[in-house]
């Protein structure tokens, strides 16, 4: 099928201030679903903090948001293992998305199916998803699951790095624990795939995710994981356990994390820090945008790479890698912003989005395949599975 660009996008291409391959990234962007797999903003409200106010705190706020083109956010509800109630900390945090929708009606709503997500798109409200991050929080309960389902939650990650005691996770098993899924942790996962909710292999380890992958009948996500194969990490996938997914089917959503991105991706944090600040002193709002702001962007960007450190280039490389292993309809973005505490230089939060999208078009990705990456493929899964 050949791709054609929509009436405001073309406006946008012929724009006369601007060289038009300086503003064809956006108009894709723009005219793209765009979804991220993985964000961790609603932890931030945990603390009081109202993600309807822009601020520079954080990555995430409904103005980034809308800066950066999201069409689909999935927000994760993590809470720590430790906590004393945490299945009552995410109900809190479900309540805090749902208020905050209600609040913000134009700007996000909660969805629960790829109809309603569809329709969010076409009113040009950003379509919200729940996901739980780690089964501690519920347990070997069903009632609380089918409570998590009733209040919209359409996601779910078995196990968080520490794991459950039905779940191992990745670090659990890289220290040699390879449990897997117990047989009750087996029933769960069966009747979770059943209700109509994605089962979200990041943070499993890997004989969860072969235990995963033999009983679940929908397809598969990770939600926010990188490759290992570029990047060390037991966080990360190997090759073939992302064969393994998209032979079912499923998405492998890249997650922005420095550490995963490169070895030791993390340590430099200071210089990190300062490459964002310089980044962000070019301009912003749609200046970002324009020749000059983007010259001088990418030739920070390009001398951070010279110096080791983390970049939006590294996060096209780790794309560029799954998609030679599994397909173009299998790769994602699961950008973990809000759960990391540094971003690669050129992604410093969800605002930098279309960035990306610059970056795939000047690698060569055709249009289409530009569009399953940043959406159409989470979009097709949860067509699949979240009717
Ligand atoms: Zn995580």
């Amino acid at each position: 099928m050949v791709w054609v660009l929509s009436k405001p996008a073309l406006s946008a291409v012929q724009g006369k201030s601007v060289r038009p391959d300086d503003t064809l990234f956006l108009a894709i962007h723009r005219d793209a679903v765009v979804a991220d797999g993985h964000n961790d903003a609603l932890t931030r409200t945990l603390g009081g903090e109202d993600l309807s106010i822009r601020t520079s705190r954080g990555h995430t706020d409904l103005a980034r948001l809308r800066e950066g083109g999201l069409d689909v956010q999935v927000f994760a509800l993590y809470v720590n293992p430790s906590a004393k109630n945490p299945f009552r900390t995410v109900l809190r945090m479900l309540d805090t998305l749902h208020a905050l929708a209600k609040r913000a009606g134009r700007i996000l709503r909660v969805t629960r199916t790829s109809g309603e997500i569809q329709q969010a798109a076409a009113e040009g409200v950003i379509a919200a998803v729940a996901s739980l991050e780690g089964g501690h929080a519920v347990g070997l309960s069903y009632p609380r699951i089918l409570e998590l389902y009733r209040r919209g939650v359409r996601i779910f990650g078995p196990t968080w790095s520490r794991g459950t005691p039905w779940a191992s996770s990745s670090q659990e098993e890289a220290a040699g624990k390879r449990r897997g899924l117990t047989a009750s942790g087996k029933r769960l996962v069966r009747a979770i795939d059943s209700l109509g909710m994605l089962i979200d292999i990041s943070h499993a380890g890997p004989k969860t995710v072969e235990d995963i992958l033999d009983i679940v009948h929908g397809p598969v996500i990770a939600s926010h994981s990188s490759c290992a194969a570029l990047c060390p990490s037991e966080r990360n996938l190997t090759d073939a356990q992302i064969r393994a997914l998209a032979r079912r089917g499923g998405v492998v959503m890249i997650n922005f994390c420095p550490g995963f991105l490169r070895s030791g991706g993390g340590s430099d944090a200071e210089a990190i820090r300062s490459f964002q600040r310089r980044l962000q002193s070019i301009g912003s709002g749609s200046k970002r945008f324009e020749s000059r702001a983007l010259e001088a962007r990418d030739s920070l960007i390009a001398e951070a790479r010279r110096r080791g450190l983390p970049t939006i280039l590294d996060v096209a490389d780790h794309i560029d890698h799954a998609v030679r292993i599994a397909g173009d309809e299998h790769v994602g973005l699961g950008s973990d912003f809000d759960g990391i505490d540094l971003t690669p230089v050129g992604l410093a939060d969800v605002a930098d989005l279309p960035f990306l999208t610059r970056e795939l078009l000047r690698r060569g990705y055709p249009i289409e395949s530009i569009r399953r990456i940043l959406g159409g493929n989470l979009m097709r899964v949860f067509h699949e599975q979240c009717r």
